[in-house]
Formats: structure tokens, sequence, C-alpha cells
């Protein structure tokens, strides 16, 4: 509703089975038992793994992605605290267009796009389900095919911003990244697709959430910080149409320096970051 009212959604519906499908256990209605689970109406269900965490066992959600059934178990462990690891090194992370990341060392962090890739058989499936008749078996098969190319985009999103988030925090201690507008960023329809393939909101979450966990440090710089138009040498900034987004190199006309974009970007948010 929220996002109704604000004009950015349509108005909600109510969940149907088929789509989303999910419910919540609370801990009283499951147990656990090696790799199996009790489960109202369903007896013991073989699970692909063992629960990995002793605790307490608070709840359980049940659902289903991709064709296939998760369970997600929430357990309470007692605080570890892990040893961190200083390695006394700090870097600027500009998220660009096209590298995923670039770091004021240089690096260059090339992500994969998984939606890019996929699109096309994304096409082709979502074609193939509009052709097939209501309520169908055949509709039905078409679906799970569809929501199993999806859930794999989602796996290989998740994997690679999972392992690039989890070498910077264990790199480095302090992290800087521009605050970015990714909603304001996502209504550019040329960009939207590029920006929420490589996923940037989800790669700033993780990056904070493994940061607070080893006991590192994220900044960031506001967004208004024109970080990609300022020259990180002498500071001067360029005139509103002086850079356009195809401009991957720039020379700066007050102090000769060249820049390639990102790389200039990423130096100046690790200086003006707080
Ligand atoms: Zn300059």
């Amino acid at each position: 509703y929220k996002n109704f009212f604000k004009g950015l959604a349509k108005y909600p519906t109510a969940r149907k089975k088929g789509r989303d499908d999910r419910f919540g256990l609370s801990n009283d209605q499951f147990a656990i038992k090696a790799k199996s689970i009790r489960i109202p109406n369903l007896g013991w269900v073989r699970m692909k793994e063992p629960l990995r965490f002793d605790g307490k066992i608070m709840s359980a959600t049940i659902s289903k992605r991709g064709g296939k059934w998760f369970v997600s178990v929430a357990v309470e462990i007692d605080d570890t605290i892990k040893k961190v690891v200083r390695t006394g090194k700090i870097v600027g992370i500009d998220l660009g267009i096209t590298d995923l990341l670039v770091l004021s060392d240089g690096t260059k962090i090339k992500a994969p796009k998984p939606l890019k890739t996929n699109l096309k058989r994304l096409r082709q499936l979502n074609k193939v389900l509009s052709r097939k008749k209501k309520d169908s078996k055949n509709r039905e098969k078409a679906k799970t095919k569809l929501s199993r190319l999806h859930y794999k985009i989602r796996c290989i999103r998740q994997d690679s911003l999972h392992k690039i988030t989890s070498d910077l925090v264990k790199a480095f201690d302090v992290m800087a990244i521009e605050d970015l507008n990714v909603k304001g960023m996502v209504k550019n329809r040329r960009l939207s697709r590029a920006i929420s393939d490589l996923g940037f909101f989800e790669f700033k979450r993780q990056l904070i959430y493994k940061a607070n966990e080893q006991g590192k440090t994220v900044k960031s710089v506001g967004r208004f910080y024109p970080s990609s138009k300022t020259c990180s040498n002498c500071n001067h900034i360029l005139g509103k149409d002086e850079l356009t987004l195809k401009m991957r190199d720039w020379i700066c006309p007050s102090c000769q320096t060249k820049h390639d974009r990102d790389l200039n970007a990423s130096i100046n948010i690790l200086n003006n970051a707080t």
C-alpha cells in the first residue's frame, strides 16, 4: 500500500495459490530431527541438509521458489564475536555501469549479468506461457519453467554478489561507497535494466551487514556529490554537459590529467566519504 499511494506500484492484490507460495510456522507447529522436518498435515519431510545452527528454534518459513520448496528456520544463537582481522587498508568503491565495481586502487571487478544473458530465453518462455490455455496443465508446466529460470538468474546474481562483498570485507578495513539514489536511477529506463541486473541495492546491503559482522567500516558520500565530474587531482568540477554517460575517459581542462571515469570517481569517493 505504501508504494501504491506513492504512485510507485499498482493496487495491491491478495496472494493466491500458485504465486509466491509461502507460509510461516511458529516453533510449536513444527519439529526438526537431523535431516527431517515435521510439518502440520504433511508429516515428516526430508530436507536437503541438516540445520546448521545450534540454538533456540524460533520459527520457520516455507516457500516455493523456481518449482522447489525451501524452508528457512530462524534460530536464536549466542552473539559470536568473530576475531577481527585488520588489514590496515582503505578503499573507495565506484558502482559503475560497465564494470560492476571499480576500486580506488585500480581493480575492476566484473560481475555476471545473468538477466542480460538470459533475456532471450526469458522472453521466449513468457511467450510460451501466454499462449497456454488458462488453468491448463501445460500452463502450469510453462509457469514452472519460467519461475525456474527466474530462480536461476537470482541465484547467479546472489552468488556473485556474496563472493564480491565477502572478498571486500576481508581485504579492507574501511570501504567508501556512494549513497546511490537507486530509485531515481531505475526510473531512467535505459539504465534501469543494467542497474537492477547488477543489484546495487543488494550489494550495499550485503557489504554493510558483513562489515558489521567483521568489525569493519562502510562510509558513504552523499548522493549529490559529483564523484564522476570532479577531478581527483585538482578538484576542478566539470560543467553540466561536459561529461556524458558514454564518456569512459576524460581530460581535466584545468590540470590536463587524463582520467578513467570510474577510477577517478572511486578515488573521489574514498577521499570524501565520511
Ligand atoms: Zn584537474
